[in-house]
């Protein structure tokens, strides 16, 4: 039932798993999964949640990508990393867009608040 709920609404009713990174989950996979799953916080509450179980001791993580130009947390896949271009598609006009959804994390090691293969730096990615 939970899944109807999910699909017509995006607002599932939240599993504390769900919201969670999973092992080995980078920050920019699963702050873009929450996005995604959930809504932007409008904040950086997403980069937050990942710090806390995944990189307690980096305390200037927030700090940092907020001199990296990020403003909440659709900011952080937008403004200071984006998917690789290998992983655009072709939209239905012809533009090269990202996917809405990001294949499984290719993961990075515990503690780290770096983004896996999948991202690139923002300003590297000239298109
Ligand atoms: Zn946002
Ligand atoms: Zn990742």
């Amino acid at each position: 039932m939970s899944n109807v709920i999910h699909l017509l609404t995006r607002r599932p009713i939240q599993s504390p798993q769900e919201v969670l990174p999973r092992p080995e989950e980078c920050l920019a996979c699963f702050v873009h999964r929450m996005v995604g799953l959930q809504g932007c916080s409008d904040a950086l509450r997403w980069v937050e949640q990942f710090r806390v179980h995944r990189a307690r001791r980096a305390t200037a993580l927030t700090r940092r990508l907020t001199a990296q130009g990020a403003r909440c947390d659709c900011s952080v896949t937008d403004v200071v990393w984006r998917v690789g271009p290998e992983l655009w598609e072709w939209a239905w006009d012809g533009r090269l867009v990202p996917p809405e959804v990001v294949p499984p994390c290719r993961g990075v090691r515990p503690n780290s608040t770096q983004p896996c293969r999948h991202w690139v730096a923002a300003d590297e990615l000239a298109m």
